[in-house]
């Protein structure tokens, strides 16, 4: 009693700021405490992490640093890969007409450029739900398709799509697997290559991104494109004030990724009159995930004219320079930096954390922008939730009780059909085989109008997350895929950078305990 009395208050204690005085708070910069962070902003544990063992944390900026508009990201380049598709590569210019919706695809979809389909799978591979352009594909024919011997989803027939970057391709994809289906079965067009079409739209996308087609209109307009988050000037200058080193690791080139940072941070705090002041290091055109596994040279980009050099000496990186390219390798010896003591906080789980933690010892957090959303329904719908774990749990009664009665028929049946039962005996369960045989029927109904029941809540809380793919993170009753890889890979998630701010810089992250399903 007196234990758990103590606990509460020093929980109470603990955050309250142990009762401090408001101006001191203010003083020693304590502003709020992490008890008050609501679920949506918190940074959530897979792995252990105490931060006041980290010395350096890096930062990768597109969708990390610098989260996008989605959409309006989204539009803009699908209308200039159409463009490129039509000048560069001889797609009629019919397919400018078509509506493209930029709700349609979202992280963790899987594009088979064979068959033209996109699916999103559970943690196991199983393909969950899939579309054939805009036509979801019926149980048989996902069966039909990946139902026989185990796919291997690694070959290049199949692309993984784990980066917001991604998105846009999807929606193409799927609008003119759409398009050209219905144009050659009404004998306008000859059957579209699926593979070939993926490859063109892949292609043209890319160099939407390489040539400046793309960052140039975002340059030129970053509020319509880039979120500015008022809080992440507080959470970097907090990280720093506790000691830690901040670099920023970016495959996004020198003038890109000035012109996004100064949008993000410049003025925003009277000590840090540039971005740069936040940094130690600043590291560009990374070519992430080579920087992770591969010996590629660092190079030295001039910040005024952006010419870029070989590096006098990679053993001393600088704070006043700007890198371009390098590997991890050379980093550590430079920074003198042990990986068990490097936090790298990114959003793409292949390009930024996957290799980290498969062959190095740096810690991860993974930023996941839908995050936010994903709470917000989850939170909305928290009634609805609860009622649907309820009637899932009665309807495993009920299939248990179906079982239990289908077995006692069989049982009464075999009986019966034995010529030597005496007449009493058999009258008896004549009798008791009429009464089962009404107690399943009366069973089956329940459990078919139960089942209509979960499907209906099932699909109407899905659509709150996404109205063709539900939540990103699961698939049915399971992890989704991606979700899986985010509790594989990421020792920290969260939806945003500034997040971090309310926690202290010492903070034990500790992982919730999982229990197994038999221990539940
Ligand atoms: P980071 O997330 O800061 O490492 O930067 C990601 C960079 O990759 C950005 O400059 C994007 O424009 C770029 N990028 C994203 N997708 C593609 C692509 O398909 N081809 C080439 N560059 C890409
Ligand atoms: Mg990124």
């Amino acid at each position: 009693m007196f234990i758990a009395v103590f606990a509460l208050q020093y929980r109470y204690m603990a955050g309250n700021g142990l009762d401090l005085d408001p101006q001191i708070a203010a003083l020693l910069g304590e502003t709020s405490t992490e008890i008050d962070v609501a679920r949506k902003n918190r940074v959530f544990c897979n792995r252990n992490l105490r931060m006041d063992s980290i010395e350096m944390i890096g930062f990768d900026m597109d969708y990390t640093l610098a989260l996008y508009h989605q959409d309006k990201l989204e539009s803009l380049s699908i209308e200039l890969t159409l463009k490129k598709l039509i000048e560069k590569h001889n797609y009629p210019r019919e397919i400018l007409d078509l509506s493209y919706d930029p709700q349609w695809a979202i992280r963790g979809l899987m594009v088979d450029r064979k068959l033209g389909n996109v699916f999103k799978m559970d943690r196991h591979s199983y393909v969950g739900r899939c579309f054939h352009g805009f036509r979801l594909l019926t149980q048989e024919q996902r069966r039909a398709a990946y139902g026989g011997e185990k796919q291997n989803f690694d070959q290049d027939r199949f692309e993984w799509i784990d980066t917001l970057f991604g998105l846009p391709e999807v929606v193409m994809y799927m609008t003119l697997v759409d398009w050209y289906d219905s144009q050659s079965a009404a004998g306008k067009m000859p059957a579209v290559d699926y593979a070939t079409l993926f490859h063109d739209i892949r292609m043209a996308i890319d160099e939407a991104h390489r040539d400046d087609t793309l960052k140039s209109v975002i340059k030129a307009n970053l509020s319509s494109f880039i979120v500015k988050d008022p809080l992440l000037a507080e959470a970097l200058h907090k990280l720093r004030s506790s000691g830690k080193k901040l670099f920023v690791l970016t495959n996004s080139l020198w003038d890109y990724t000035d012109a996004v940072m100064s949008f993000l941070l410049d003025g925003e705090r009277k000590a840090y009159p540039s971005w740069r002041n936040y940094f130690d290091l600043v590291i560009v055109g990374g070519a992430k995930p080579a920087f992770f596994n591969e010996q590629r040279p660092f190079m030295q980009v001039d910040a005024k004219s952006g010419v870029v050099s070989p590096v006098e000496n990679a053993k001393q990186l600088s704070r006043d320079k700007v890198y371009q390219g390098g590997n991890v390798v050379e980093f550590e010896q430079a920074t003198n930096i042990r990986g068990e003591n490097c936090l790298y906080i990114g959003d793409h789980i292949y390009g930024d954390i996957l290799r980290l933690r498969k062959q190095h010892m740096w810690r991860t957090a993974m930023v996941l922008q839908e995050l936010e959303r994903e709470i917000a329904v989850s939170d909305r719908m928290d009634g609805q939730i609860r009622d649907l774990d309820l009637l899932d749990r009665r309807n495993r009664n009920l299939e248990s009780e179906i079982d239990f009665q289908s077995l006692r028929l069989k049982k009464i049946q075999r009986f019966l059909d034995d010529d030597a039962l005496p007449a009493p005996t058999r009258a008896k369960l004549d009798d008791e085989r009429k009464k089962t045989r009404e107690a399943l029927e009366a069973l089956r109904d329940r459990a078919k109008l139960m089942t209509a029941e979960v499907d209906s809540l099932e699909a109407r809380l899905e659509r709150g997350y996404n109205p063709h793919w539900g939540s990103c993170l699961r698939e049915g009753n399971e992890n989704s895929r991606f979700g899986e890889q985010v509790n594989d890979y990421a020792d920290l998630y969260t939806s945003r950078v500034s997040n971090f701010a309310p926690y202290s810089p010492l903070r034990y992250f500790r992982a919730p305990r999982r229990p197994m399903p038999h221990e539940i």
